[in-house]
C-alpha cells in the first residue's frame, strides 16, 4: 500500500481520498485542483489562493525558477513557500514542457530533482518525454524508454521527504500507456501524471483523452493518486474523475483571463459577446460584463481569472458531493451535453464500462436513467452479468406491467430499460431502484434485451415470456427465438405496481 493515499469515498472509479505531503505537512483532500503559478506573473496571489479559493497545493515550474537568475537566488535562500508566500503544499515541474516546446533544456533529471529538493518543493517531477498524440508508434517506445530511465534516476536521487512523481506516457497508443502505467507503479515513485493530454483536448478529442487515462489507470494500481496533467477545463473534471483521475491543474484560469475568455462548466465564453453573466461568484456578483469590459487590462484579466477560479474550484466541490451522493456519472451525462467532443468522451468512458464495474462497488442512492447513454452504464452491464445466478422457474413472464389476473406462469418478473428483467424480491436492491423515463427509448429497450437474452442463454430449459410495450423491432431481434413475445401495447396503459 501506499500510505500517503487514501481513498474515502468512490463513486464508478472516481474517489475522494487524502494525500497526505509529509514535506509540507498537509494532508490534501482530493479531487484537488493546482493552479498553476507563473513564478514571474502571480495574476492572483498564493495567498489569496487559500484564503478565498480554498487551494490546498499549487504548482510551479522549477526550470522557469533556476533559468531565471533572480528566483533562483530567493528561491535558493528563502524557499519556495516563501518565495511564492504560499503555506499549502507545492508541486514543481521540472522542464518537461520547455523540451517538447522548444526541443531542448539544459538540465537533467537528477539536476533538477536535486535543485527540486534544494528549494523545497513537496512534490518534484523528473525530466520524461510528453510525447505527442499520432507520432509513429516506434517514436513513442523510444520515448517510453528514456522518460523510463528518467524515472529510475529519480528513484536513485536522495530527495528526503520530497514526494516524486511518475508521470505516465505513451501518445495515443493504449497498450503503451498500460506498460507504462505499470513501470510507474512499480518504480515506487509516488505521484501518477497521465502527461501529454493537453494536445487532445485541444483538439477536443475527448474520447483520445479518455482512452489515453483508462489505459494509464488499467496499468497503474488502485492506490495510485492520479494526475490529469494540464487539464483544467471545469467542463472535463466530471468525466475525468469517474475515470479516477484525483488531481487537476489549471493554467487556464489565467491563460484564459489574458485573452478575454471567461470559463464556464459547460465551455467557454468571450466576455465580448457576454451581454450577461451566468454565474453567481462574487465577481459576476459585483460587476456586470459591460462593467469587466471597461476595467483597466490589467484589472479585467485578474478579475476573469478570478472568476474562472471560483467556477473551477465550485466544479471541484460539486464533483466531490457527486462522489459522495453516487450520482457521478449523472453529472458526467450531463456535462456530456455541453460539446459533442464531450458526449464523445462520455461515449468512450461506457466503452470501458467493465474496467470501471471492477472498481465501482458502491451500493448507491440513485440511478437515474436520463439518456440514451445510460442504457451502456456499469450497473447495467453488471446486472447483466448477474443474471446468471438467479433462480429462474420453469415457466417465466417478464412483464413491463403487472402479472395478469389469470396465468399459469409459475413467477411473474419484472422487466424495466433499461436494466432488463429481475425478480419482484430484487426490486429494492440497487440498481434495481432505478428511476427511468415512462417513455423508453431504443437503445434503454435493446439493453433490456439483451438482458432477457442473457437470461435465456443461462436457462435453456426454461419457458420464458416476454410481455413488452410495443419494443422497436430493432430490440425484440435482440430477443432469442425461444422466447414468447406478448405486445401489450395498446391494451391501455400499464401498472408498474402490480
Ligand atoms: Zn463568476
Amino acid at each position: 500500500m501506499r500510505e500517503h493515499f487514501e481513498v474515502r469515498a468512490a463513486d464508478v472509479a472516481g474517489r475522494i481520498g487524502e494525500l497526505t505531503v509529509p514535506r509540507a505537512g498537509v494532508t490534501v483532500e482530493t479531487p484537488a485542483l493546482l493552479p498553476v503559478i507563473n513564478p514571474n506573473l502571480l495574476t492572483v496571489e498564493p495567498e489569496r489562493l487559500a484564503s478565498e479559493f480554498g487551494a490546498e497545493i499549487l504548482i510551479t515550474n522549477s526550470y522557469i525558477i533556476r533559468n531565471d537568475e533572480d528566483l533562483r537566488e530567493r528561491a535558493e535562500r528563502e524557499g519556495l513557500h516563501e518565495l511564492l508566500g504560499f503555506d499549502g503544499a507545492i508541486m514543481t515541474d521540472s522542464g518537461s514542457f520547455q523540451l517538447a516546446e522548444y526541443g531542448e533544456i539544459d538540465t537533467t533529471t537528477r539536476e533538477i530533482l536535486t535543485f527540486q529538493r534544494d528549494i523545497g518543493s513537496d512534490i518534484g517531477t523528473p525530466v520524461d518525454i510528453p510525447t505527442p498524440p499520432d507520432v509513429p508508434r516506434e517514436e513513442a517506445e523510444a520515448d517510453l524508454e528514456t522518460t523510463a530511465e528518467a524515472l529510475a534516476d529519480a528513484a536513485a536521487v536522495d530527495v528526503g521527504d520530497m514526494l516524486v512523481n511518475a508521470p505516465v506516457q505513451g501518445a495515443t497508443y493504449p497498450d503503451l500507456r498500460e506498460r507504462a502505467g505499470r513501470a510507474a507503479a512499480a518504480t515506487g515513485l509516488d505521484v501518477f501524471p497521465v502527461g501529454a493530454v493537453v494536445p487532445m483536448m485541444n483538439a477536443y478529442r475527448y474520447d483520445d483523452m479518455v482512452d489515453a487515462v483508462a489505459a494509464a489507470k488499467r496499468g497503474l494500481d488502485v492506490d495510485c493518486p492520479v494526475h490529469l496533467f494540464g487539464a483544467g477545463h471545469p467542463m472535463m473534471f466530471a468525466v475525468a474523475v469517474a475515470l479516477g483521475c484525483d488531481l487537476f491543474d489549471s493554467a487556464a484560469y489565467a491563460l484564459y483571463a489574458r485573452d478575454g475568455r471567461y470559463l464556464t462548466v459547460s465551455g467557454t465564453e468571450h466576455l465580448e459577446d457576454l451581454e450577461y453573466l451566468p454565474c453567481s461568484c462574487p465577481i459576476c456578483h459585483e460587476h456586470s460584463a459591460e462593467a469587466l469590459r471597461a476595467a483597466g487590462t490589467a484589472d479585467r484579466e485578474r478579475l476573469l481569472a478570478e472568476h474562472n477560479l471560483h467556477v473551477t474550484f465550485e466544479e471541484i466541490r460539486r464533483v466531490k458531493q457527486s462522489i459522495r451522493d453516487g450520482d457521478l456519472l449523472e453529472l458526467v451525462d450531463q456535462r456530456a451535453r455541453a460539446h459533442p467532443a464531450m458526449l464523445d468522451g462520455y461515449r468512450a468512458l461506457l466503452d470501458h464500462a467493465d474496467q470501471l464495474e471492477r472498481e465501482d462497488h458502491a451500493s448507491k442512492g440513485s440511478f437515474f436513467a436520463v439518456s440514451h447513454e445510460s442504457a451502456r452504464r456499469p450497473e447495467v452491464l453488471r446486472h447483466h452479468e448477474r443474471l446468471d445466478r438467479l433462480a429462474v422457474p420453469d415457466r417465466l413472464l417478464l412483464s413491463e406491467y403487472g402479472a395478469p389476473s389469470n396465468h399459469e406462469y409459475d413467477e411473474v418478473w419484472r422487466v424495466v430499460p433499461p436494466l432488463g428483467p429481475f425478480p419482484r424480491s430484487l426490486s429494492e436492491t440497487y440498481p434495481l431502484t432505478a428511476e427511468t423515463p415512462e417513455r423508453t427509448d431504443e437503445a434503454a429497450e435493446r439493453s433490456a434485451a439483451d438482458g432477457v437474452a442473457a437470461l435465456a442463454a443461462a436457462n435453456p430449459d426454461a419457458e420464458i415470456t416476454l410481455a413488452h410495450d410495443g419494443w422497436h423491432a430493432a430490440a425484440l431481434s435482440r430477443v432469442p427465438e425461444s422466447v414468447t413475445l406478448e405486445d401489450l401495447s395498446g391494451l391501455g396503459g400499464g401498472n408498474e405496481s402490480a
